[in-house]
């Protein structure tokens, strides 16, 4: 098997240039010589990142590495809006996936995660602006305003109520602009500025005993004699376990892409406007989204900025992964203009970054883990859907009991499963996603201007599998 597309990424993301003028970090230099390990992880974003440092903790005396082809946090995990959100907004889509008991441990876990990602980093002492201030659930056309009901009905009916419906009043004074018509708080989400989470982990990681090397890309890899040969450029890694945590990358794989399909997410920045902020009272750190399909996702960050990102961009012929392609906005305008028309008393704010990334949405639009063809050393966890940021230290759980053979919950997780969705083959899936897209742009432009979509519109995005909530 041969990776060669390693283009360095630009631009970088706000979160990642802050990170990176941090203050110096300990290297981690390209891999020069063979290595032998007992795991090698691929990939150093969260996923990676966590699985590592769960491995190391678990297993001391495990040798255990990452190779990452650019700089830890290069792909979604330094790019992301940084809300580190539950399952509880999918549990209608886990009903439909496993048992209901199932369901409720899978949900639970996640919103136990955030509260450990807490943890850590206060435990950690670096500063990554963790702000367990919740997240609104809302509804910025009359169109979406039932979008949480089947929900918070179904959650209640079993005694859960991690949502509290909010009247519009509420929703307003806690920083949604008067655009908001109606939503749902949820308290267990906290946002966190990701690449500062990464370099964080970066460091603990390290501490652990853990080897890193950046820019050092995984060529290709073999399994023989009892083990798996993994190339990078120079040099060969055997390992015993082989776990790959390259998010979206995994679309290479056939067995992955049949399942999975890599959407662009664009962000921008705002500069720092804290007084406008204040008058709206937008102080706590709460993550916002709206609800649709196209999901606008939005947040403030420690210096007063606004971030404002855009779901459900390009699309990448047969998933394909270019850096630098999918690090460019394409939507950088439409999002400003979401943002201002959003929020109007930000409109003459300037917006000074944006961003875009690589989002692996699965066919049902949760996470699935297993083993890469039929070899039992070769494990993935991918399809986060654009809710990973919370859930990767699941994944990180899951990959370390998988990895090191264990048998525990994590090791039976009924996250480890195989898609029942097989989304089309190529080049139906690029012309069919691409007129899907488009009828989604322009039902939910009508919605908004509170116009009836045409049926045909509204018939085609009927047919869009991803889903950031529900
Ligand atoms: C714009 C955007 C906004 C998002 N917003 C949110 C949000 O607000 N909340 C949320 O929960 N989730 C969000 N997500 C998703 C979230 O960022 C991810 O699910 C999460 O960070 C987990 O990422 P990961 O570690 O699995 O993958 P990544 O962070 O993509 O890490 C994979 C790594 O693998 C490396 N790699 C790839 N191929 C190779 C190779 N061959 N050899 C070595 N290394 C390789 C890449 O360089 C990359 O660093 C967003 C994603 C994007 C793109």
């Amino acid at each position: 098997m041969n990776e060669s597309k390693y283009v360095s990424l630009a631009p970088r993301s706000l979160w990642m240039r802050q990170a990176l003028d941090a203050g110096p970090q300990a290297d981690a230099p390209a891999l020069r010589g063979d290595q032998k390990l007992d795991v090698c992880v691929v990939g150093g974003g969260l996923s990676g990142l966590w699985s590592a440092l769960h491995i190391a903790r678990l297993e001391p005396s495990i040798r255990v590495g990452v190779v990452e082809s650019d700089i830890c946090g290069a792909g979604a995990s330094g790019a992301n809006g940084g809300f580190a959100m539950t399952w509880w907004p999918k549990f209608a889509t886990l009903t439909k996936l496993m048992s209901t008991d199932d369901a409720l441990r899978t949900a639970r876990a996640s919103e136990e995660a955030v509260r450990e990602m807490g943890e850590f980093c206060r435990a950690n002492g670096d500063d990554v602006e963790f702000a367990p201030a919740g997240w609104l659930w809302s509804a910025t056309n009359t169109s979406q305003l039932a979008s949480w009901d089947d929900v918070v009905t179904k959650l209640a009916s079993l005694g859960e109520s991690p949502f509290r419906v909010l009247t519009r009043e509420e929703v307003v004074s806690m920083g949604a602009s008067e655009r908001h018509l109606g939503g749902v708080f949820e308290a267990g989400v906290a946002t966190v500025q990701p690449a500062l989470l990464v370099r964080s982990l970066r460091r603990a990681a390290l501490a652990a005993g853990v080897s890193i090397w950046e820019e050092t890309p995984m060529l290709g890899y073999e399994e023989s004699s009892g083990a798996v040969k993994v190339r990078v450029p120079g040099a060969t890694i055997t390992t015993s376990q082989l776990i790959l945590a390259t998010n979206a990358w995994l679309a290479r794989y056939a067995q992955i892409r049949r399942h999975l399909l890599v959407l662009g997410s664009d962000v921008v920045a705002s500069a720092p406007a804290r007084e406008r902020l204040d008058a709206i009272g937008w102080t706590s750190g709460l993550a916002i989204s709206d609800s649709r399909r196209l999901v606008h996702y939005y947040r403030t960050t420690n210096e007063g900025r606004v971030v404002f990102g855009k779901g459900g961009g390009r699309i990448g012929f047969r998933s394909s992964m270019n850096r630098s392609t999918w690090a460019t906005a394409l939507r950088g305008p439409e999002v400003i203009e979401q943002l201002r028309r959003t929020y109007p008393t930000m409109s003459d704010v300037p917006i000074t970054n944006r961003w875009s990334g690589a989002v692996d949405y699965s066919a049902d639009s949760m996470p699935f883990f297993g083993h890469l063809g039929e070899s039992r050393r070769i494990h993935f966890g991918v399809g986060f859907s654009g809710n990973g940021v919370g859930p990767s230290l699941i994944a990180g759980k899951i990959l370390a009991s998988l990895a090191l053979e264990r048998d525990d919950e994590w090791a039976r997780s009924p996250m480890i499963r195989t898609p029942g969705t097989r989304l089309p083959a190529e080049p139906f899936r690029f012309v069919g996603g691409t007129v899907v897209r488009a009828a989604l742009r322009r039902k939910e432009a009508a919605q908004d201007q509170e116009r009836k979509p045409s049926s045909l519109d509204v018939r085609l995005a009927g047919l869009d599998p991803t889903s950031f909530v529900g």
